[in-house]
């Protein structure tokens, strides 16, 4: 594409035209700059609040593309944000006046069915890992919106369905292929480069640009038994100590998340969503005490496809709305919690937005806390309001009712964060994400990344 500009402004330099065309003539993906046709729609991302101008959008072809991405960038100074699936609740993934290395395009996935394992490119969505892992009956951990980066959620740690019984998507990392910032190309596993192996395990994006993860494998489905039970706003007292109690006992293979939303009626509710990771008998069985507990409004439990279920729900994370979001994480969830967390919801300014408890716990909980950089082990939910409205005009009032929601909990939370889910919310709250092993995590910022190339993220700053 052809450069619009004489020149590239960032924040910290000015690049002239011959430094950017150099770059051109040794990248081999495509370069979109301010006033090239599809510029707006290549700034764009998942949050509809984050609206930035970057100077340069570097999309890579391949690896070689992110080495070069990676010395233009550390040759200029330039600031730099690094972006897969671009659905960073704060928009780490786009900067203001600066270069955007973008990963999409690699976005390969391949399966060795008889080993077991899978290696996804640095672009790749969970959905392309699903679909090429779930053609052979096989699957791992990712999240719940099937358009989410892999390699981003999983750099952070990677919460779903599956992490109960088989771990967190970065327990199920076998190796990472990273660039770190003075353009190394270096492998990163048990056997080699366990420094940075044991970070890249929750880390997030601090100490390089991941261009491929191998994952461990577990037989899955294709069909599992999952869906939800929605419950009428009268019933949602109860309904919610039935959801603390029972999950508080479930077997690793069940999954349950639970949210209070509002009913298509207008009317708001409470809603289960279970997912059991085995046979369908056995979750039959698992499940009926629950679905028996308390007669539902619906009952929507049933056999389906793992991948369709991985999609059910898109619909609910619009690309382009506006949202806001502040997580906390609970060892429980109180009778007394759950109480004043009622009585804050009738509030809540849009019909699209809720109020989520993320189940983890089980075998995310039995990997000791210093074997990864993900800290939070022993936390039973992870815990969050999320507003999602259209009107610029109400932005004030959506933000303000999540961060009520957030306090209300603040007292019955454990204090410690998931790093993928904070926003721009300041230092003390990466290091509540990180805990005791924030201090490991700086010793590795300094070795791979001193001067801080790697900042737009949640950052251990060297
Ligand atoms: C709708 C929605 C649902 C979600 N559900 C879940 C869920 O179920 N479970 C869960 O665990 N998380 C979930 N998340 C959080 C998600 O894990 C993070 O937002 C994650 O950062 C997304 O990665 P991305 O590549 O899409 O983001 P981007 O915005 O592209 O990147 C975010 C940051 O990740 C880092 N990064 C991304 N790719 C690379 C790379 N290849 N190399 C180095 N660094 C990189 C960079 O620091 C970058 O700034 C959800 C988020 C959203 C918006």
């Amino acid at each position: 594409m052809a450069m619009a500009e004489s020149s590239i402004r960032s924040e910290h330099s000015q690049i002239d035209r011959a430094g950017v065309e150099a770059f051109r003539r040794r990248f081999s993906g495509a370069l979109v700059s301010r006033g090239d046709p599809g510029y707006d729609a290549a700034r764009a991302v998942w949050n509809g609040m984050i609206d930035r101008y970057p100077a340069l959008i570097a999309y890579c072809a391949n690896r070689q593309d992110v080495i070069e991405a990676i010395d233009f960038a550390r040759t200029t100074g330039i600031l730099t944000a690094v972006r897969s699936g671009g659905h960073n609740i704060a928009g780490a993934s786009l900067c203001n006046g600066g270069l955007v290395i973008d990963l999409s395009r690699m976005n390969r996935v391949t399966v060795d069915p008889l080993g077991r394992t899978a290696c996804a490119e640095g672009g790749a969505l969970l959905a392309d890992l699903d679909a090429a892992t779930q053609a052979h009956g096989l699957a791992t951990t990712t999240g719940v919106n099937s358009d989410t980066g892999l390699i981003g959620l999983t750099l952070g740690g990677g919460i779903g369905r599956l992490g109960r019984k088989h771990g967190l998507s970065c327990d199920n990392m076998v190796s990472a292929e990273i660039v770190t910032a003075d353009g190394r190309l270096l492998t990163a596993s048990e056997h080699e480069n366990a420094d940075l192996f044991w970070g890249l395990r929750g880390g997030g994006g601090n100490f390089g640009i991941v261009t491929a993860i191998t994952y461990r494998l577990h037989p899955l489905g294709p069909t599992v038994l999952a869906g939800s039970l929605v419950y009428d706003w009268r019933q949602v007292r109860d309904a919610l100590r039935l959801y603390a109690e029972f999950s508080a006992a479930a077997p690793d293979a069940l999954c349950a998340d639970a949210a209070l939303i509002t009913l298509p009626d207008g009317n708001h509710g409470f809603a289960i969503s279970a997912c059991y990771a085995g046979s369908i008998e056995e979750g039959e069985r698992v499940l009926q005490p629950l679905r028996r507990a308390l007669p539902p409004l619906v009952d929507r439990i049933g056999p389906i496809s793992y991948l369709d279920l991985q999609k059910a729900g898109d619909a609910s994370f619009p690309r382009g709305h506006r949202f806001y979001w502040k997580a906390q994480f609970l060892r429980q969830l109180t009778a007394v919690a759950a109480d004043a967390l009622i009585d804050r919801f009738r509030c809540v300014p849009s019909p699209r937005s809720f109020f989520v408890f993320q189940q983890v716990g089980g075998a995310i909980a039995r990997v000791p806390r210093s074997a990864t950089a993900y800290a939070n082990r022993d936390a039973a939910y992870d815990s969050f309001p999320v507003s999602i409205w259209n009107d610029p005009a109400t932005d004030e009032a959506n933000i303000a009712w999540a961060r009520e929601m957030y306090a209300v909990l603040q007292p019955f939370g454990m204090g410690g964060v998931y790093v993928n889910n904070l926003g721009d919310e300041g230092s003390d709250r990466v290091k509540a994400a990180y805990g005791e092993n924030y201090d490991r995590l700086l010793v590795l910022k300094r070795k791979y990344d001193r001067d801080n190339l790697f900042r737009l993220n949640q950052n251990i700053h060297p």
